[in-house]
């Protein structure tokens, strides 16, 4: 069994789908990598499933991608002592630290870092923007502001506050012990949310060091200000349609998706577009027009994968909604404008010998027609270049590593088998060729590209371009 698509699924994990039969269900129906949300999820749930996950990566004879997202400083209010609270525009309201306060009259945030970092007239969001405050004046413990947008309050809803740099660390001591709950059990992908700075991802990289990938959220304009840095230093970037539409103007979002995809596919790095794609679907069997449109767009751009949140955890239609992204992403992929919107953003080979051996590697499989590009990787840096070409042949990675293969499983057009390691390089053609043959990607007489590096076995040697032909019995 092969997909026959290169955009990859993530599907978030909740109380519509954590069963093992559901997990097997959203596989079977395209999802590659499964996200689980810390916000939401128990240590003794995480456990489980990833036991159930691991099991089904077993049972079905494929690596399949275990992504822990974390809920980095989410700020909330603390509890409203008079309840629930209608704020009127132009009012103006104390906001107080403290989890809560004596007089209903003032709003409490537990968190103090917030009082010393705002500034005047920077916005403070409450509940996904829907009431809108600005800051008048403010010292260490109260902050005066004024509604802008109005609306009602509510305890613990969250706040965002986009012009504020703040000083909280990217992991809080939940996400501390999240991390280390995941870290115990082996997961491919860690997601930072919230990361405001370089040295968040730094410090997250540090503690996880090298047992997963690292992945920033990028759902801040602070984040945005310094993408290319946070870059550098991650694995992959997600596009966090939620709270980067809260943070910046809705409108401003597309072009940042298209900035953030751009910025990624450049450097190399698997880039996700997440948050409401099949939105109504979390109710509604079928899609609207404009999500199967914003499905479509992400593919077109050359996203590694698109995301279900709420649609694949807690909607009344998991499968269908998988279903759908893999029907949206197979129909693009074989639209001719797809490859030549493709082709028109491909990035240029960095000086090294790798992407000069993946530069020619895709100029020789499109000049021959080869049915596959056969990538020998270790740590999967030689298959992450191979998948920056967007070449149109599917790319078939193959590893030693079980580790690697479910971390790749996440990048675009790549399709990850373990294999053992080979100690001659005619051994390693046959086996490439044998993978090819048997999972369907090429037949007899048909030829495929195969890159490795001599001698064998030793990590970051890409040096090998061959081509083989499938023989003929
Ligand atoms: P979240 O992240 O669902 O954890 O908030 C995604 C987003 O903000 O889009
Ligand atoms: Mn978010």
């Amino acid at each position: 069994m092969r997909r026959q698509r290169k955009t990859k699924i993530v599907a978030t994990l909740g109380p519509a789908s954590n069963t093992p039969q559901m997990m097997a269900a959203l596989f079977d129906a395209g999802a590659d990598v499964f996200r689980i949300n810390m916000s939401h999820t128990p240590h003794d749930l995480l456990k489980r499933m990833h036991g159930d996950l691991r099991a089904l990566g077993q049972a079905k004879g494929r690596p399949i991608g275990i992504l822990v997202d974390l809920q980095g400083p989410k700020i909330r209010l603390g509890t409203l002592k008079g309840g629930p609270r209608q704020l009127k525009e132009g009012e103006k309201i104390r906001l107080v630290l403290g989890e809560t306060s004596d007089n209903p009259d003032e709003v409490p945030i537990p968190h103090p870092e917030i009082f010393q970092a705002i500034k005047q007239k920077h916005a403070l969001l409450i509940d996904d923007g829907k009431v809108r405050l600005q800051l008048l004046k403010k010292a260490d413990t109260y902050a005066d502001a004024v509604v802008v947008v109005g609306g009602e309050i509510k305890d613990r809803k969250g706040v965002n506050m986009p012009d504020t740099l703040l000083p909280m660390s990217a992991i809080t001591p939940k996400d501390r012990s999240d991390l280390d709950a995941a870290m115990a059990l082996g997961v491919d992908w860690v997601a930072l949310s919230f990361v405001q700075r370089p040295e968040d991802i730094a410090e997250v990289k540090k503690i996880v060091a090298g047992r997963a990938g690292v992945l920033a959220k990028i759902e801040k304009p602070k984040a945005m200000a310094s993408l290319d840095q946070i870059l550098e230093l991650c694995d992959a970037l997600m596009v966090a349609r939620g709270d980067l539409g809260v943070e910046m103007p809705l409108e401003a979002v597309p072009g940042l998706q298209k900035q953030i995809t751009r910025a990624a596919r450049k450097a190399g790095k698997p880039v996700v577009v997440a948050t409401q794609m099949l939105e109504s679907m979390i109710q509604s069997p079928t899609p609207t027009r404009a999500e199967v449109s914003d499905v479509a767009t992400a593919v077109y751009d050359g996203a590694d994968a698109v995301m279900l949140s709420a649609e694949s955890a807690a909607g009344a239609h998991p499968v269908e909604a998988v279903t759908m992204m893999d029907h949206i992403a197979c129909k693009v992929e074989s639209d001719a404008i797809y490859q030549s919107m493709i082709d028109s953003q491909r990035n240029p080979p960095e000086a090294t010998t790798a992407d000069a051996i993946m530069a020619a590697v895709h100029e020789v499989t499109q000049t021959i027609n080869a049915k596959a590009i056969i990538c020998w990787t270790q740590s999967g840096s030689t298959a992450l270049r191979a998948a920056r070409e967007r070449s149109q042949a599917p790319i078939i990675a193959l590893t030693p590593s079980l580790d690697t293969a479910r971390r790749l499983s996440l990048v675009w057009g790549l399709h990850c088998l373990t294999a053992d390691e080979v100690s001659t390089l005619d051994a390693m053609v046959d086996q490439a060729i044998a993978f090819a043959e048997r999972e369907g990607f090429a037949k007899a007489g048909e030829r495929v590209v195969i890159t490795g590096g001599v001698p064998l076995g030793v990590t970051g040697t890409t040096n090998m371009l061959r081509v083989a032909m499938l023989g003929t019995k």
